[in-house]
């Protein structure tokens, strides 16, 4: 079992680079929002545990995320890979990673900090609309839609994420600062960052993310 990480503040674009990487390289994609936001939706245990802290742009608490993690890898093959897209998010969650990871004999290989600017980071988070059914992200600006309101990839209906209005990304953002950004240190002793510029066309960080991945197999 092998996995690598996508580490970046809200809005840096790890679930775009997520499905260009999982497109060209033999990786799941496993989104801790992703997996978050169906379990909301279909009204599970988890999900209304969750749904609050996410509404707020909180951390939903380290023990319901880990249990969501063990679930999927226990689910998985053993020789699967993995791509992490929005975990860990505390050094608590990556010391689960870590301990999970060893009782099944399998390696962190690398961990991609995507590196953006604020103000962009807050553009971009503003402007995103999201579709309801399958996920894919747009941008009112940078990303239109072919059809306004309409999702390109399935039909289905574009939304804005109750945690994308201006006052919670303000909080979300924090919380990165706060919470997360000690991941980077953390990886860094490990030998294991490497830093992507992210102020970008999503088709370039995610093909220097692609080379890099390829690199390691
Ligand atoms: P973004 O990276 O744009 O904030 P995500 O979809 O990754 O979006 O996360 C949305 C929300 O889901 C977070 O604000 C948080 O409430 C919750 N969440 C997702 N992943 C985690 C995690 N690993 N630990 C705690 N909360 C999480
Ligand atoms: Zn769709």
């Amino acid at each position: 079992m092998k996995a690598i990480i996508l580490l970046g503040a809200p809005g840096s674009g790890k679930g775009t680079v997520a499905e260009r990487v999982r497109d060209r390289c033999a990786y799941l994609h496993v989104s801790t929002g992703d997996m978050l936001r169906d379990a909301v939706k279909r009204g599970t245990e988890t999900g209304r545990q969750a749904e609050g802290y996410m509404k707020r742009g909180e951390l939903v608490p380290d023990a319901v995320i880990n249990l969501l993690v063990d679930q999927r890898l226990d689910a998985g093959t053993p020789d699967a890979g993995y791509m992490f897209d929005g975990y860990p998010r505390t050094i608590q969650q990556a010391d689960m990673l870590a301990a999970s990871f060893s009782k099944r004999n399998g390696s962190i290989r690398k961990v991609f900090l995507l590196e953006t600017p604020r103000d962009v980071l807050i553009s971009r988070l503003t402007g995103r609309r999201t579709c309801r059914a399958c996920g894919t992200c747009f941008h009112v600006v940078n990303i239109p839609p072919k059809r306004d309101g309409i999702c390109d990839a399935c039909g289905g209906a574009l939304y804005q994420r109750p945690d994308d209005q201006e006052a919670t990304i303000v909080n979300r953002l924090d919380v990165y600062m706060r919470q997360t950004e000690s991941l980077i240190a953390f990886y860094e002793k490990q030998g294991l960052l490497m830093r992507i510029n992210s102020n970008r066309q999503a088709e370039a960080s995610a093909g220097e993310v692609v080379r890099a991945v390829q690199a390691l197999d």
